[in-house]
Parts: C-alpha cells; sequence; structure tokens
C-alpha cells in the first residue's frame, strides 16, 4: 500500500510518498520539508496567518515534488492523508482540502490523520516497534507521557500543567537573545557551557504521577540572568547549559515513574520512545538512553528529520489507519484541539 500525505499543521509545509509492505514494514520514498522558518522570524515565533497563506503558495508544489522525488504517478496511490488537527487551524485548512481535492478527483480512501497519532507511530516505521511501549511526546505545543497499546490506543499517564517543553526551550533562547527557533540554538550554546553553573530548580521531580511544569523554571533563567553581573556569551552559555541540565532532570524523573507505571500496566518494562521535535536535543537523548539501560530495557529514537514536524509520519500513521480498513469521509472537520485519547482504533 502506498499513500501521498501531506503536512500542514504548523510553520512547516511538507509532503510525502510512504509505503508499507504486506508484513507492515514501512519505507519512505520521499519526504520534502519547506521550513517557514525566514517569514516567521522577524515575529520571533509562528503568526498563524502567514503561515496558512504561506501552506496555500507551496503546498501544490510540495506535492508534486513529493511525487517526482518518489517516482510515482496519482495512479500508483491507495491513499492520501493529511494532518487533521491539532494544530494551526489556517493550516490543517489548507492540507485537508488539498488531500480531500486529490482523493474526490482520483476516488481515493482520505485520512485525516491526527498529528500527535503521527509522532506517536513513528518508532513503527523507523524501526518496526510492536505495541504496547511507553511514549515520551515533547514538542513545541504538546508534552505528555501516553501508554501505546495500538493503531488509535492512547493512555495518557500524565502531561504539562503549563508550558510545552519545547516552548521552555523557546521561551528561554528568547530571555538569552539566543534567536529563533530556540531549540536548536539552546542546545548550540549550552555546548560551551557549564551545565553546574546556574542552581536552577527542577519543577515536579520527586513529585508523585508523571506530571511536568516548566513554567517556574523559565522564571528561574530570567531572574539568574536579572541577577548576573555582566551577560556575555559565556554567561548565556552557561545558563542554557544550566536550564538544559535542569530539563533533562524533570524529564528523566517523569519518565522513571511512568515506566514504573507502564510495567504495572502492561508486564513489560518499555520501550520507552521518545518523539516530537526536542527528541532532536542530543543530550535528553543520551539521558534518556541511560534511564532506559537503568530501566532493563531500550530507548528507540526517530532519526533527526522524522522527530521534527514532516509528512512521512503523517503518511505512515495513514498507513497503519488503512491498513486496519479505516479512512475518513470527505466532510471531516479540522480540529485545533484532538487529544490523542479521544481517539479511537479498529
Ligand atoms: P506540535 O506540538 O504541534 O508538534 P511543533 O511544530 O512546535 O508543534 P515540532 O516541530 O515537533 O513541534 O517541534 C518543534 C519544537 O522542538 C520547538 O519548540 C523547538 O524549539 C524544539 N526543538 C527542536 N530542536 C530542538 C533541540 N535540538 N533541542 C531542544 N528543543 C528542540
Ligand atoms: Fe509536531
Ligand atoms: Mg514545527
Amino acid at each position: 500500500m502506498i499513500v501521498l500525505a501531506v503536512e500542514t499543521s504548523c510553520d512547516e509545509t511538507a509532503a510525502a510518498v510512504v509505503v508499507r509492505d504486506g508484513e507492515g514494514r514501512g519505507r519512505v520514498l520521499s519526504n520534502v520539508v519547506l521550513s517557514q522558518l525566514e517569514e516567521h522570524r522577524p515575529f520571533g515565533g509562528v503568526v498563524p496567518e502567514i503561515a496558512a497563506r504561506s501552506h496555500l503558495d507551496h503546498l501544490d508544489s510540495l506535492v508534486q515534488r513529493a511525487l517526482d522525488d518518489a517516482e510515482v504517478g496519482l495512479d500508483s496511490l491507495d491513499g492520501i492523508a493529511a494532518t487533521g488537527g491539532p494544530g494551526l487551524i489556517g493550516g490543517v485548512f489548507v492540507g485537508t482540502m488539498t488531500a480531500k481535492a486529490i482523493a474526490a478527483a482520483r476516488g481515493l480512501p482520505f485520512l485525516a490523520v491526527n498529528h500527535l497519532e503521527g509522532h506517536a507511530l513513528t518508532a513503527r516505521l523507523t524501526e518496526g516497534l510492536a505495541f504496547p511501549y511507553l511514549l515520551l511526546l515533547v514538542s513545541g505545543g504538546h508534552c505528555q507521557l501516553v501508554e501505546v497499546a495500538g493503531v488509535g490506543r492512547y493512555r495518557r499517564l500524565g502531561g504539562t500543567v503549563d508550558d510545552a517543553v519545547g516552548e521552555a526551550f523557546d521561551k528561554t533562547a528568547k530571555l538569552l537573545d539566543l534567536g529563533y527557533p530556540g531549540g536548536p540554538a539552546v542546545e548550540q550554546a549550552a555546548r560551551a557551557g557549564d551545565p553546574q553553573a546556574i542552581k536552577l530548580p527542577r519543577p515536579m521531580a520527586g513529585k508523585p504521577g508523571c506530571d511536568f511544569s516548566f513554567s517556574g523554571l523559565k522564571t528561574a533563567v530570567r531572574q539568574a540572568r536579572q541577577q548576573m553581573a555582566a551577560f556575555d556569551a559565556q554567561a548565556a552559555a552557561d545558563l542554557a547549559a544550566s536550564f538544559q541540565a535542569a530539563v533533562a532532570d524533570v524529564l528523566a524523573d517523569r519518565c522513571r515513574h511512568a515506566l514504573t507505571q507502564f510495567e504495572a500496566d502492561t508486564g513489560q518494562p518499555g520501550p520507552l520512545v521518545v518523539a516530537g521535535g526536542v527528541a532532536a536535543n542530543q543530550v535528553l537523548r543520551a539521558r534518556l538512553h541511560n534511564l532506559a539501560a537503568e530501566r532493563g530495557t531500550r530507548l528507540v529514537a526517530p532519526p533527526l528529520a522524522l522527530c521534527t514536524d514532516n509528512a512521512a509520519m503523517i503518511g505512515w500513521a495513514g498507513l497503519e489507519r488503512l491498513a486496519l480498513g479505516l479512512s475518513d469521509p470527505l466532510d471531516f472537520a479540522p480540529r485545533p484541539r484532538w487529544p490523542l485519547e479521544s481517539l479511537t482504533g479498529a
């Protein structure tokens, strides 16, 4: 089975062609991503109206490129997938309308894929991972720990009570004048810093349960910066490294609790899967890798290009659904909010 997929829920316009073979193995035939970074950079964040218009300008040519790269014609497709939410609604409209139009014109099934399910199932595309597994989903808009029991079968163990972790990286980068987007900038700056230079809190660490909180950490970074006599590149590097270490400590602590819960629920110690844009962070990956090893399981982290937003993950989630006989009506309404736990499987 082969699908064409589009992703337009935030600030990346993306298209991909993905295949699933008879044994359930996935292969990405093409995966093109056009970042709108430069269009949003002057505003220090994503401007929804600009994002939607940019998706509209670029999606058609990106779809053509994805088909060309894959050397696949519309005739060979078995379905068309698009992110149906959650996300910036103007962009989601552009993607779903485009996919619906192709599906209608070709008489193909349409798949409205939950963006978070795309992140959640990526490890099955890249590693053929079996259910169940514990998922740490960390991105710009989301931060949650989820038991993944099957396609459409998710149980949330905990999540952030305030900011998402990617958002905390982005805000910290702003506070430290490191620019936008924040995550990669903080990681880069932290390489030259001392993670123990500045004492920062570890919100929620040690508390029962699997919830997160990052707003206090962000405030502590602001205060630490204000208290510095001189704020130079070394100071920024030290604060970035200290912030990153605090985040890694908190995430590891929360994952430790979640792994205990997961083992009680499923009888197996893992695996632990990390997904979403923040999963690109190497310090975090190393930390979670050690935690998993300590707990007698392993960490599965998709390659960087499949951690941040892309259409291959949407295509794969669409294929998983199509293989179960699932598809969506052409009057599917895009959803700005769409929690994972509300999904249903076969
Ligand atoms: P959604 O939550 O809907 O998936 P999104 O588009 O923000 O939204 P992603 O593209 O998956 O999600 O992730 C982007 C986020 O990941 C940004 O907040 C960015 O700062 C963060 N990020 C990217 N690379 C790194 C990194 N190396 N270290 C830390 N954070 C990073
Ligand atoms: Fe995302
Ligand atoms: Mg993004």
